[in-house]
């Protein structure tokens, strides 16, 4: 099969030929069809977060089941899957308590890889799925069958950037209808927090962000308010658009060291502060710990929106045909493997929301 390759860290991504494994037991193979570009493709392929090279990265895929390994009941070829990195294994202590995310499990897939490159080389399954290529093999708890009817395109931003904002709103934290919320980023995360704010009543949704531009998108999405991350005055605005009090929930959707710090001013005293985006390996900031216990705050960590993948897809599934959610208005830009490269560097500019590799 085709895959774009990581040789190099920042360096552009090679098609190559590369061998897949037949999937094992436990698992399926899929024809990949769509995989869209998240930010962690980006952090990952500039180096910010290691790992072992050469790598194929991609993990925001939709595609269809073409077999099935020993023991896999669940799905069968020909049905049309969303493909996501949430591996787990259904009987550890997280996943007992709901919190397949943090699964504990080690999976043969964690020390072995399915891919190898024409001269037998290994490759990294990055981020456990490797959906910049035109198949991927993956453990079946990692994919959710959708309705043949649903748009292979639009389906793959369900696999991460909808279920990580979407759940860090409504499963991690929790939103309160009539709450007021401040959204600091509105990239793919950013949106779907403010979508899934809006569908949970939220009186004030306030999108906060260092592109004007953006903020007009964040409207179309539910946003009340739209206020810029730059300006000196955030803090004080941000107080008057909420009864002198700072929003009751606050979320932080980028990885940038300005958002997290800036994050803390923003909360109501007895509010909670979720913290979603994931900044590259050793950035720090400095926190008063007296202060959240004076202020009485919750400071909630959310990976992958706290996503039980085969509850919470099917449900945003029926929100999107109800017209009540916004996928399609995610995508920015389509591509073809080929111009993988192109459509990086568009999304590391942090203009497009979504652009989307389309495999065939
Ligand atoms: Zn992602
Ligand atoms: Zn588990």
């Amino acid at each position: 099969m085709r895959a774009a390759v990581c040789h190099a860290f920042g360096k552009p991504l090679r098609i190559e030929n590369v061998d897949i494994d037949a999937p094992g037991p436990g698992e399926i193979a899929v024809d990949v069809a769509a995989c869209a570009i998240c930010h962690s493709d980006i952090i990952f392929a500039d180096g910010g977060w290691g790992g072992a090279l050469p790598a194929i990265y991609g993990h925001e895929a939709a595609g269809v089941v073409s077999k099935v390994g020993k023991g896999v009941e669940e799905f069968k070829a020909g049905d049309h899957v969303v493909v996501t990195l949430i591996r787990a294994c259904g009987h550890c202590s997280s996943c007992n308590d709901g919190h397949l995310v943090t699964c504990s499990t080690t999976f043969y897939r964690d020390t072995h890889t399915p891919l190898r490159n024409e001269h037998g080389q290994p490759l990294t399954q990055g981020l456990r799925t490797a959906a910049f290529a035109e198949h991927v093999v993956v453990d079946a708890s990692q994919a959710v069958t959708i309705p043949k009817e649903m748009n292979l395109d639009v389906a793959s931003l369900l696999a991460c950037g909808v279920i990580t904002g979407v759940g860090a709103a409504v499963n991690t934290a929790q939103v309160r209808s009539g709450a007021t919320v401040a959204v600091l980023g509105t990239g793919g995360v950013g949106l779907n927090v403010i979508q899934a704010c809006a569908l949970s009543a939220a009186r004030a949704i306030i999108a906060i962000d260092v592109v004007p531009s953006k903020l007009g998108t964040a409207r179309r999405f539910g946003a009340t308010h739209g206020l810029l991350g730059s300006d000196p005055e955030l803090k004080q605005k941000l107080r008057e658009l909420t009864d002198g009090r700072g929003a009751d929930y606050v979320f932080v959707t980028v990885g940038a060291k300005a958002a997290f710090v800036q994050s803390l001013g923003l909360v109501a005293r007895s509010g909670s502060l979720v913290l979603v985006g994931m900044p590259p390996d050793g950035m720090t900031i400095d926190i008063d710990p007296g202060f959240i216990a004076q202020d009485n705050l919750r400071v909630l960590g959310s990976k992958m929106g706290d996503s039980r993948i085969k509850v919470d897809i099917p449900k945003l599934v029926a929100l999107y045909d109800a017209g009540r959610l916004k996928l399609d208005e995610l995508i920015t830009e389509r591509f073809s493997l080929d111009q993988i490269n192109d459509a990086m560097t568009k999304a590391r500019s942090g203009e497009a929301v979504r652009n989307v590799i389309m495999m065939r």
